[in-house]
């Protein structure tokens, strides 16, 4: 047997000696030919595309090159690949599925530690969500770039990378770009294809392979918060995107105050957006969803109710598909907005880690145990925020304000506190250490929160961080044993599903089959 092998083996290599080209002559002519039209990286042809015959002279600016012109998806899949390589410290990119036509769906994962676990908050934005709507496409991969470039220099990019992971998605629908249409290639509108809260979130089994992949991947990622790209208006739009009866009007959810919060936060710290000039949004350029116009299967209702994430639908330009000689000018608008909202949704509210009282068994010092899967519910607003497994931590958004916060674990006494969310945006960083049911100790448990910092030296198992439990001291001591509100104890995470949903289902299915809308879609 070996020998027959060697003798077929022989005899291929003689083969390929008197014709080298008898593998596959049709593929190494289309390879050749493909090599000819992409040649050099798409960086450097856009490069050349700017400067014909010669180079800049200096340090190339990719900000500049990524707002030159929009990209078609092959070249935005090598650009990725391309960044991913030359920002290997900061980014990792991975594909979280595939489009109905099989192109990757990319996301950028940006952060000190790309790909790693950390008690640190994931923030999202998705861009593409319609294919006639480009400027996502642009503007994840300028900010992309923008943090690659000045993550070392300035503090907002210092601070994204470091305290954060941010996810960048260009393109959910890269079909629909190549067809210039809003839905994807089944014509399907994916800003209309998620669960939703009138069908009692149930997967309906009708979800695209694009909307599929974007459920799992916020499942699995567990965001704070995020924020979805359009085109059509100058908006930051926040939920509920739908009303029971389908009539137009306000429809506050439940996290109301730190929406209209987040989506002020957005279009006043863009160039233009809460500008008078913005007629058709002239009070500041934010609207709730259904007070715009109501829709059914919106992305950020669903991230909202089923991935805890606190998510807004921008619209970043009044014209879809804006001119690319207007792209640089986009980005520059919308920078600061784009660095402002993910660090003010994560560490604007109040967040922290939770732990449970006594030492960690084998520990040195005073180290405890993270909590996972602790509570943390603010009085009168019903959603519950729940601290993460592995490290304990928690992130909050909310409006500034006083609140008083619970924290409550089954096994474990509540535990209560006033406290205040600064007007100023630095955030109300609280961590709390939850006594055991059955124990006796008079829970005199206190911190000195500076040593509660998570230091540099950090825990890269992520079991236990180096933190440590002090003497009492300072004005940020949270001490156990507060009385708790049993109104505001619940634990029931379904609770943002009003009581009225489901019976006026019947009624909203009748509704948008038979009342098509006149107005331009935008969101
Ligand atoms: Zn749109």
């Amino acid at each position: 047997m070996a020998r027959l092998h060697t003798v077929l083996l022989l005899l291929s290599l003689l083969l390929l000696l008197v014709e080298p080209s008898v593998g596959l002559p049709a593929q190494s002519a289309a390879l050749k030919r493909s090599k000819k039209r992409k040649k050099g990286t798409v960086e450097a042809r856009l490069l050349n595309e700017s400067h014909p015959g010669g180079g800049t002279g200096g340090a190339v600016d990719f900000v500049q090159l990524a707002t030159k012109r929009y990209l078609d998806n092959d070249e935005l899949t090598e650009w990725l690949h391309s960044y991913e390589k030359r920002c290997k410290s900061i980014a990792k990119l991975t594909s979280i599925g595939k489009s109905t036509l099989d192109k990757p769906i990319w996301v950028l994962e940006i952060s000190d530690k790309p790909g790693q676990a950390e008690a640190e908050p994931s923030v999202k934005y998705v861009g593409g969500v319609h294919g006639d709507e480009p400027t996502g496409r642009v503007l994840t991969l300028a900010l992309a770039e923008w943090l690659c470039a000045n993550h070392k220099s300035d503090p907002r990019a210092k601070r994204i990378v470091s305290s954060m992971h941010l996810w960048l998605l260009p393109a959910m629908n890269p079909d629909g770009f190549t067809k210039k249409s809003r839905g994807n290639s089944a014509n399907v509108d994916l800003n209309r294809n998620f669960p939703d809260r009138f069908e009692d979130m149930a997967v309906s089994g009708k979800e695209e392979p694009e909307t599929v992949a974007i459920m799992d991947w916020t499942l699995k990622t567990g965001f704070v918060a995020g924020a979805s790209m359009h085109e059509g208006a100058l908006v930051a739009n926040y939920p509920w995107d739908g009303t029971a009866d389908s009539t137009t009007r306000y429809e506050a959810c439940p996290d109301d105050a730190t929406f209209k919060h987040l989506a002020s936060l957005y279009a006043t710290t863009h160039r233009r957006m809460a500008l008078p000039d913005n007629l058709e949004f002239p009070d500041g350029g934010t609207t709730n969803g259904a007070s715009w116009y109501p829709i059914y299967g919106s992305m950020q209702d669903w991230s909202y109710v089923v991935g805890h994430c606190l998510e807004l639908t921008l619209e970043l330009s009044p014209n879809k598909w804006p001119e690319e000689a207007g792209l640089g000018k986009l980005w520059e608008d919308n920078k600061d907005a784009l660095l402002a909202f993910p660090l003010t949704a994560a560490y604007g509210g109040v967040w922290g880690s939770v732990r449970a009282e006594g030492k960690m068994r084998g520990a040195k010092g005073a180290e405890l145990a993270p909590l996972g899967n602790a509570t943390i519910t603010v009085e009168g607003i019903s959603t519950v925020t729940a601290s993460r497994d592995k490290f304990g931590d928690y992130y909050r958004p909310l409006a500034p304000g006083r609140y008083m916060v619970v924290v409550s674990k089954d096994g474990y006494k509540p535990f209560s506190v006033n406290l205040t969310v600064p007007a100023d945006g630095s955030g109300a960083q609280r961590h709390f250490v939850l006594a055991r049911e059955d124990s006796s100790s008079s829970s005199d448990v206190a911190f000195n929160l500076r040593s509660l910092e998570p230091s540099s030296s950090s825990d890269d198992s992520g079991t236990v961080l180096p933190w440590k439990a002090g003497r009492k001291g300072g004005s940020a001591v949270i001490e156990p044993g507060s009385t708790v509100s049993a109104a505001s104890r619940s634990r029931d995470r379904s609770l943002m599903l009003g009581a009225g949903a489901v019976v006026v289902y019947g009624l909203w299915v009748t509704h948008r089959r038979l009342s098509p809308r006149s107005l331009m879609r935008r969101r």
